[in-house]
This record gives structure tokens, sequence and C-alpha cells, in this order.
């Protein structure tokens, strides 16, 4: 929670303060506690999540705590979200790379590919390390999907800044990016800076930026139809499906797999939300892929049986709230992965 960071554009330190770190087995706790209540993903959650330790003076804190996940018996899935490139360390891809429940997927912001942007940003790795740190993560976990946020038309961005950025997307080869026009944030410091870029180049830039990155996720997703892909059904992801006879879910690297059931497939039979489908990418898009008459294996898992007592209106969701922070005794939900859950 809070952020140590000073970046220009950025509003969270001075709306939730400095960074404050849970302790390990507190954190630990409340995972053990929504596996044990069906859910077989959780994300670790930080504002540079890969500071974690600063506080209690453990600068191996996140590896560690990614390692200790590995341990808990259920847990198929870890995420975390999201790290600074600054902080980035190998002990944190070593962990990534061997510890078999952490996902091979990365989230992380690079927001401008211009070093002199990056420093008026005030963020303070620059392009080399950052395309470095993707080349170690690519080496040792090759499958891993990568992720960014670019922000186009910081105060000050030139041409050459903003090919900067386009040159290091180019080589970063992002399964996906969050790309975002620069708009003023009342009380940062960038929102003062006396040369914003006129509204028109920002967009005309931006254009460029998302037919490029459009460009790259459909090559990235191109390169695995014909491969073998394991899906975790969302409940939150497949707006079409009912149309589309489909059914949605997220891959291992985090890419959203729409998947096409056989029409035969009984009710009883289909993937509930929390359940796995094995089956074969046949098509890709810029931002999915589809598995269409693949054929496709589906696996019941303890986080579908929750998702189902909860529709059921059942009682399979008992969750402490003390690891949580909340008081003893209070019933309030929990998201953290799948399903979401009612605490009693
Ligand atoms: S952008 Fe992220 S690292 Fe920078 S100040 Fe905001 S929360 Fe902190």
């Amino acid at each position: 929670m809070g952020c140590n960071n000073t970046c220009t554009f950025c509003i969270v330190p001075h709306l939730r303060g400095k960074e404050r770190d849970r302790r390990p087995g507190d954190v630990l706790a409340e995972v053990k506690a929504v596996v044990d209540a069906g859910a077989i993903e959780v994300t670790l959650l930080g504002q540079n999540v890969n500071s974690y330790g600063v506080s209690f003076g453990q600068r191996d804190a996140f590896a560690r705590l990614l390692r200790a996940c590995g341990e808990i018996e259920g847990l198929e899935r870890v995420r975390f979200t999201s790290p600074h490139p600054a902080a980035f360390t190998d002990d944190v891809i070593e962990a990534m790379a061997q510890t078999p429940n952490v996902m091979p997927s990365l989230h992380m912001p690079l927001q401008s590919g211009s070093d002199r942007v990056l420093r008026a940003m005030r963020r303070s790795y620059r392009s080399a390390r950052f395309l470095g740190i993707i080349d170690r993560v690519r080496d040792a976990i090759p499958e891993a999907a990568i992720t960014t946020d670019i922000i186009v038309g910081f105060p000050g961005e030139t041409e050459e800044d903003f090919a900067e950025t386009l040159r290091v997307v180019e080589t970063s080869r992002f399964s996906s990016a969050f790309t975002f026009q620069y708009s003023k944030r009342p009380g940062t410091p960038a929102a003062d800076l006396p040369d914003q870029v006129p509204a028109e180049v920002v967009a005309e830039r931006y254009g460029r930026l998302v037919e490029l990155q459009e460009r790259i996720g459909t090559a990235e997703n191109a390169a695995l139809v014909g491969t073998a892909v394991e899906v975790l059904v969302s409940d939150q992801d497949g707006r079409k499906d009912a149309a589309s006879g489909r059914t949605t879910g997220r891959a291992r690297d985090n890419r959203l797999v729409h998947v096409g059931l056989p029409p035969e497939m009984s009710d009883g039979d289909r993937p509930r939300p929390g359940d796995v489908v094995e089956t074969t990418i046949t098509k890709a898009a810029p931002h999915h892929l589809v598995s269409d008459g693949a054929g496709v294996r589906v696996r019941r898992t303890r986080s579908g049986d929750a998702w189902q007592a909860r529709r059921d209106g059942g009682d399979a969701c008992g969750v402490p709230t003390g690891g949580a922070g909340g008081d003893a005794g209070e019933r309030r939900p929990v998201s953290l992965g799948l399903p979401t859950l009612r605490v009693r």
C-alpha cells in the first residue's frame, strides 16, 4: 500500500502516502485462507510489489514470498502486479522461473521509452535497464507474456522521444499494452509544466503507438496457433459468450482465450467459472486467442465447486477475516483470484 516514488504524473503518493508492508506471515495466512475456501489463483498486489520488504529490512522478501506461495497446497496460479522496473532484481526472476505455480506473465510499466522523458517523469530507470529485465525474464521463462503501461504525450515529449518509445515497444514484443494519452492530474507536478503537448499531437502519436502494438500483439498471438493451452474459466471476461456459444478465461500466461465448447456438451459437463479447460489454440487476434472445434478437456476444480455453491446459495466460502485486516466476526467478500468468495 502507498508508494515511496514521486512520479510527476501520479497522484497516488499524495492520496495513499508512503509504502507499508504487511508481514509475510499475514499475507501467507490470507492466501491460505482463500485457497482453503476454494480459490486456486491469487494475485499479490502492491503499488510497487517488488519493493516488498523494505519496511522490515528484508531485501529479498518478495522473491521469498513468491517461493512461499509455491508451497501452498491447492494453489495453482500465482500472479503479482505491478513491479517497478527500478526495483526489479534477478532473485525475483529466479523465483518466478523456479516456482511452478508462479505464472509465466509479467506486467511491468514502461511509461516512456525516452530516457529524457523518464527523467522528467522522475522514473528512476532508463530504457536499457527495462529492456535488460525483459531479456533476462525471457531467458529464464521463454513462454512468458509481458505486458506494460505506456503514457503518450507527457509534457515536453518530442517526436524524437516518441520514436524512442516506439523503438522500445518494437524491441520488447509486448503481448499487450495499456496505452494512455497523457492527461493532467490536478495536484501533480507534471500538471504545471509549461510545455504541454497539443492534444492533436498526442492523439496522432497515440494512434501510431496503438497501431504498432496491435501489429506486435497479433504476431505474438499468431505464433501460439496450434499450441496447447490451459484456460482457467472466468466469470468476468466473457461478455459475448452467450451469443458466441464459447466460454472464456485466462491462459497460464494471462492471455484472454475464448473456447468454443462442443455443441453436444451437456450443461452438467460444461466448465464453470473456476474450472480449467485444456484445448488447442486455433485462431489469434490482437487482444485474444480463440479455440474453436479443437477438442476440450474439462478439469473440474475446487474453485468451480465454490462458484457453484455460491450460485446455488450454498455454504462453501468460509474465510476468516483476521488476516485480511478486518474486524473479527466481520462478514464481507474477498476478491482474490477466482472465485469471488463471501466471507462469513
Ligand atoms: S506511477 Fe506508480 S511508482 Fe510512480 S508514484 Fe505512482 S504509484 Fe508510485
